[in-house]
């Protein structure tokens, strides 16, 4: 059976997309969600775009069938099967460009059932680089560049009449990229993204999609795309223009979400929330009689108490404001037209309203020194009261890092580095020994940071950890949870034997890395998916992730008792110390 119809099809839309020709092959139509969510019991961020595609299909009145692969026990057997069940002709998936192999994985799939099934890859990772990404899948045979509303549908129509693909703007094949399509200018003229299919309705079941800690019942909406900034790391995949919809359009939306699903909760997901305050004033009016909680993300430049207050009052429970960086060059370096200023002012005034503030610090900018990154720490450890969480830039296709990092030969090969997803590079001023030296430095200072312990970063020492962990070990299997490669390279630096002990398992929690690259080594060793610790009867872990919370560690405890019997104990950097 195909999907219901979308909400909110206009005529304006199906005016301006291609409808299926009487005299046009009838097709049947797959989009496929990748699996994103490892275990049953975690949530994973749902991809509005994608629901989006979907919609603009159906409204087209193709014969479009949607499959959620996530909680799916051998996900890859069961899209087989259903490409097979229902005939499929095309299969349509999408993502970003981290999401490179559990996109492949669905075109491999469809192109070993018949290799006459049509396979086509459209968002992100398409976008940023169009020629790479098609050469990096091997089993796609046509790329969706930018918004792909009207695209998708104009080459299902080339399709279904043999007509030429090649004359498609915004399509990218593996000869060539045909000159973008510009921008949809009437955002409102969308259809809604169609959840049908997808199983959204589980994840609010189970109370599973919730991107804020208040809240279960979520989802995500935009009221805008795109940004007119152009932050070096950052990279626009709905186009370079900002757009808006209407007021009247988005909380046509929301209450159709409402009445379906019954959400209390939303995420606002655009890239720039705060355009102007003439819009966020009418919009607080209208969502306020609605009771909800809700979140967004915003530039520190675009709040004043008086905007942060009136949010508040309208039900937000959470601002995400772009920190970046506390170093004044370092931001004028990224082109984020902020300054540490306005950074403090705007986390003020979130304090002032009692509106809970969260921001990233992100290391690695091409002007990054040491002395800058040390400058940030100090800020960071003299504003502890706020939620900032200190990162690294990975440098996403698409992006002026991206593209600088190309022209100075540190990417070689961009589809190998697609392909092999390990984004975090040195693009910075610190030769490369002494850069990798400060991500572990970072971590472990987080670790002792948050341990309660103020150290120099310049002046580290390492000696007493490295012999605690020596002899957790050597009394008995341990297992590193969770392993990231940041945490696994500080671990060998404190400590090689303690990584290379045969008692020392990595636990790898990352859905995409276990994908990308099944079981594979970080520093030499193995990481394992957490199934090891009750295959090997491990008594202990050690809890390594970085950003130490006791309210993230209980939770984490509750759901290791329940699942992993065989753990008597949890171990913290913390009590490696005491
Ligand atoms: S980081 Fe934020 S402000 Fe900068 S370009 Fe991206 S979305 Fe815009």
């Amino acid at each position: 059976m195909t999907e219901n119809m979308p909400e909110h099809v206009t005529q304006e839309f199906l005016d301006i997309i291609k409808l299926p020709s009487p005299d046009g092959k009838r097709l049947n139509y797959l989009i496929v969600m990748p699996r994103m969510a490892e275990r049953d019991d975690i949530s994973y961020p749902f991809p509005y775009g994608l629901c989006i595609v979907s919609s603009a299909l159906k409204a087209s009145g193709r014969n479009v069938f949607t499959l959620n692969l996530n909680y799916k026990q051998n996900h890859l057997e069961h899209l087989r099967n259903f490409i097979i069940d229902n005939s499929i002709d095309v299969v349509l998936s999408g993502g970003l460009s981290g999401q490179y192999a559990i996109l492949k994985e669905i075109f491999d799939t469809a192109k070993s059932v018949d290799t006459d099934i049509v396979t086509i890859c459209g968002g992100g990772i398409i976008t940023a680089d169009p020629l790479v990404a098609m050469q990096a899948f091997e089993t796609a045979d046509y790329g969706v560049i930018g918004e792909g509303e009207i695209t998708v549908n104009e080459l299902a129509y080339a399709i279904e009449t043999n007509a030429d693909s090649a004359r498609i703007c915004g399509v990218a094949t593996k000869s060539g990229v045909l000159p973008t399509r510009g921008e949809i200018a009437n955002l409102d003229c969308l259809p809604f993204p169609n959840y049908d299919g997808f199983e959204f309705e589980l994840l609010v079941r189970d109370g599973l999609y919730s991107s804020d800690r208040f809240a279960t019942i979520a989802a995500n909406v935009a009221i805008s795309r795109s940004c007119p900034y152009n932050c070096t790391f950052c990279f626009h995949s709905s186009g370079k223009k900002y757009r808006r919809r209407s007021l009247d359009n988005v909380f046509e939306e929301l209450d159709w979400l409402i009445a379906k699903y019954k959400l209390t909760h939303f995420t606002f997901a655009d890239e720039l929330f705060i355009g102007n305050a003439e819009f966020i004033t009418g919009f607080c009016e209208r969502i306020k009689p609605y009771n909800l909680t809700w979140g967004a993300q915003t530039r520190v430049d675009t709040v004043s108490v008086e905007i942060l207050s009136r949010l508040k009052d309208a039900g937000c429970s959470m601002i995400l404001f772009g920190v970046e960086s506390a170093d004044n060059s370092i931001l004028k370096s990224m082109r984020k037209n902020i300054t540490v200023e306005q950074i403090d002012a705007a986390f003020d005034a979130a304090k002032q309203v009692g509106l809970w503030a969260r921001g990233n610090i992100i290391f690695g900018d091409l002007e990054e020194t040491r002395e800058t990154i040390v400058h940030s720490l100090n800020w960071w450890k003299a504003h502890q009261n706020w939620t900032i969480y200190l990162l690294w830039i990975y440098t996403f296709p698409g992006s002026h890092l991206y593209k600088t990092a190309i022209k100075r030969g540190i990417i070689s090969d961009p589809v190998k580095y697609l392909k092999d997803n390990r984004m975090q590079i040195n693009v910075s001023k610190i030769p490369d020994k002494e850069y990798w030296d400060m991500v572990v430095n970072v971590e472990l200072f987080q670790w002792l940071y948050g341990a309660g312990i103020d150290v120099d970063i310049e002046a580290l020492d390492f000696s007493v950890v490295a012999k605690k962990l020596t002899d957790l070990c050597v009394s008995g299997k341990v297992a590193v949870w969770p392993i990231i490669l940041t945490v696994a390279e500080m671990l060998n630096r404190i400590s090689p034997e303690f990584v290379a002990h045969p008692n020392t398992f990595l636990v790898n929690v990352n859905p995409h890395e276990v994908h990308s690259k099944g079981v594979f080594e970080i520093t030499g060793k193995p990481t394992l998916l957490p199934q090891v610790i009750e295959d090997n009867q491990i008594e202990t872990v050690l809890y390594a992730f970085p950003q130490f919370k006791s309210t993230v560690l209980s939770e984490i405890t509750m759901m290791i008792d329940d699942l992993y019997p065989s753990v008597k104990r949890i171990v913290t950097i913390k009590d490696l110390l005491d």
